[in-house]
């Protein structure tokens, strides 16, 4: 068979054709021998494991059983027809049932024969059945059952089409057979394979279809995980040096006055070991002549303002304008009050730019990047539009990343002649797998560590019947002069929701604390309103902050001691873990309180489980990928993956992740020419990596 065959339209199997061709394209994005190859089981059923009906339990997965048939009934008539027969193996019975069940079907149930069938049971009323099992004459096995079956998934459509998992098991298994041993060509350069004692492809396809044997399994798993996040890998950083080439960076060289000065006289605190660690590697990037990309990860409270803020200052010291830019003008003009009161001692001009700064004012704002008497401005999208125009654009600073595409930044690139050295920040702790994948164009710079001083925050999980426990920590803070923030899911109550909605829980909540005074804060409220009731919690003048997730991010008022969350079985774990974010940023203990009802989801307790035992983000975070799979973590579908894994998994593959990186590393190191011979297989395959991914984008 010629060399590329694998290549061959999918229709030119045998038994496929152009209309299940078509179906294999559209619902697996299978277009090729290749792509049915790598189209992975995704269990196996162990044929050599015969179940007892009396053993069997609910959700319990595919089991297999031998007994023969007692009785056979049917119910309607035509379509509705459906084909019933009790099973019974002498240790119990159950039902088969068939729903549209051909004649054919009916007359070669046989009462004098043995079947091993395989089918899910379900339990139903004392009851067990199982709808639409394979069966097997045991007559006509020509050997025991052994070995492990692979199941392959497939959609509603195929299965109505007749291309059931056995079907493509079929497909898959007779192209195998076509293809002589010794003819599937290796996909990865043959030092790797030996470095990393790998199986050779050819083997590790033929077992993964087809295992003699659970123990021949592992082996052949981890090759072809290997090989997925070795080119996943590859790509990623591929791209990211050949940026690095293309984009020189500003270079710069000197620490200055602005920043020294700032230093030694102005910061209201010492710095943590991990605030100067990052500066230093920040400052490493920015004098290496090659533009910075780099990603500050950092839990809420860590401190990653002032570290941003010192960067900036670096940049003036050479010449340069900085930006900051933030999520919402919450956040934009926090930042703005802030940076403006810390620089106060010093000769820099700080501007605000969002939204709502209109008419003259912003004509002068604009007038002063342009000609550079703005030395800092802060801001929100309003930042990345093209009127915006600096005189000498060298820093940006992005708050909060998981709100901003990537689009976005790359907007900011286009601020100056050269792209500027640009810092994005989150508090949304990535996974280190995910991380090297979704942001592997990004360095990463943590800080793990937070100031000096902060007492852990107490999360206490409470049910709608404990509230009143919930009222009474609320007193005895506010009582002590703290003040609480309460957030609800929902502004308004709808009719078919019983949640709590914000309205409704403020005026509960006035009534219960008439001594104190009750803001609120949503997103339909006009920018200025929002920003008046925050400022008066901010300087105290109300004690209760009544508000939806619109203070998820960043809001720093430290004298807050206490976030009630209601229907907090509403949020994801990454949402509830920025929300108790906001208490504990003074020295006083802190409280996270989690309101539910008593019936909760699994999904949902375990989240709560998660809040009460853990504070640390990156655990958070991992348990939100485990929870919620790495497809739904904030920020990563707009980042997106060059290609979709198909065998390797982000959360549980983290070793061979990190293998599979140096790896690659290593090799883009040796050979960034992309010239050597022996890579040759590398860049070759590396185009068919991405070319299935593609198909698929352009279908879907
Ligand atoms: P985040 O990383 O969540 O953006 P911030 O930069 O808002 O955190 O900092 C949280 C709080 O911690 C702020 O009040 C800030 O002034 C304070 N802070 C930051 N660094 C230190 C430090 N080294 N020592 C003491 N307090 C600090
Ligand atoms: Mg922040």
């Amino acid at each position: 068979m010629p060399a590329n065959s694998l290549l061959t339209d999918i229709k030119y199997l045998k038994g496929v054709g152009p209309v299940r061709a078509k179906l294999l394209a559209d619902d697996l994005n299978a277009h090729t021998f290749r792509d049915l190859l790598y189209t992975f089981p995704y269990k196996y059923i162990d044929r050599s494991e015969i179940h007892t009906i009396r053993t069997l339990k609910e959700g319990m997965p595919y089991v297999q059983l031998r007994g023969s048939i007692v009785d056979i009934e049917t119910e309607g008539i035509g379509r509705k027809k459906r084909l019933k027969a009790i099973f019974s193996d002498g240790t119990g019975y159950l039902t088969l049932i068939w729903f549209n069940a051909t004649k054919s079907l009916e007359d070669n149930l046989r009462y004098d024969k043995t079947y091993l069938i395989l089918g899910k049971p379900n339990f139903w009323n004392g009851q067990i059945s199982i709808a639409h099992p394979e069966m097997e004459d045991c007559a006509k096995l020509q050997t025991e059952p052994g070995g492990l079956m692979p199941h392959y998934h497939t959609s509603e459509k195929m299965k109505r089409a007749g291309v059931d998992s056995r079907r493509l098991g079929a497909w898959v298994q007779n192209l195998l057979d076509t293809l002589p041993v010794g003819s599937i060509e290796e996909t990865l350069p043959a030092y790797v394979i030996a470095q990393h004692r790998l199986l050779p492809i050819e083997d590790a396809l033929r077992t993964v279809h087809h295992p003699e044997s659970s123990l021949a399994l592992p082996p052949a798993i981890h090759r072809l995980k290997f090989e997925e996040l070795f080119y996943l890998q590859l790509d990623i950083l591929r791209s990211a040096a050949g940026r690095r080439r293309d984009n020189e960076g500003y270079q710069f060289q000197k620490v200055g006055e602005r920043f020294m000065q700032f230093y030694n006289t102005c910061l209201p605190f010492e710095l943590t070991e991990a605030q100067k660690r990052v500066i230093r590697e920040i400052r490493r990037d920015m004098g290496s002549g090659r533009q910075m990309n780099r990603l500050l990860q950092g839990d809420v409270g860590c401190g990653k303002t002032i570290v941003a803020l010192l960067c900036c200052l670096l940049a003036l010291d050479n010449g340069f304008q900085a930006c900051i830019m933030a999520p919402t003008e919450i956040l934009a003009e926090q930042h703005f009050a802030t940076i403006k009161e810390l620089l106060s001692p010093l000769p820099v001009t700080v501007e605000l730019l969002t939204g709502s700064v209109k008419g003259k004012a912003r004509k002068q704002i604009m007038q002063g990047i342009a000609d550079g008497t703005v030395h800092i401005l802060v801001g929100t999208h309003a930042l990345i539009e093209p009127t915006v125009r600096f005189l000498n654009l060298g820093f940006v600073v992005i708050d909060e990343q998981h709100r901003f595409g990537v689009k976005q930044r790359a907007a900011l690139w286009e601020k100056n002649v050269r792209p500027p050295h640009v810092l994005v920040m989150t508090a949304t702790p990535i996974p280190r797998t995910l991380a090297m994948t979704v942001y592997g164009d990004l360095d990463v710079s943590v800080i793990d560590a937070l100031p000096p001083g902060r007492k852990p925050i107490q999360t206490i999980h409470y049910t709608q019947r404990e509230r009143g426990y919930m009222y009474t920590g609320m007193m005895r803070e506010l009582a002590a002069g703290r003040q609480v923030y309460v957030v609800f899911p929902l502004i308004e109550g709808s009719e078919e929701s019983n949640l709590q909605d914000l309205e409704t829980g403020y005026n509960n909540l006035c009534d219960v604390f008439p001594a104190f005074k009750i803001g609120k804060v949503h997103g339909r409220m006009k920018p200025a309103d929002k920003d008046a009731v925050m400022q008066a919690f901010k300087r105290r003048e109300l004690q209760i902050l009544v508000a939806t997730t619109v203070i998820e991010v960043g809001v720093n008022v430290p004298n807050a001691s206490v976030m009630v969350i209601e229907n907090a079985d509403r949020f994801g774990l990454s949402q509830l873990h920025q929300l108790r974010g906001r208490v504990g940023r003074g020295s006083d203990k802190a409280y996270c309180i989690l309101m539910t009802g008593s019936k909760l989801t699994d999904s949902a307790r375990r989240r709560m489980e998660v809040m009460v035992e853990s504070t640390d983000g990156f655990v958070i975070a991992e348990e939100d990928m485990r929870l919620r799979g790495p497809g739904d973590m904030d920020g990563t579908q707009q980042s997106g993956m060059p290609f979709d894994l198909k065998i390797a998994n982000l959360v549980r593959d983290t070793d061979l992740m990190a293998t599979a990186r140096d790896t690659a590393a290593a090799l883009l190191e040796q050979d960034p020419e992309e010239s050597l011979p022996q890579n040759a297989v590398a860049w070759q395959q590396l185009k068919l990596f991405k070319k299935s991914q593609q198909s698929f984008s352009e279908i879907s």
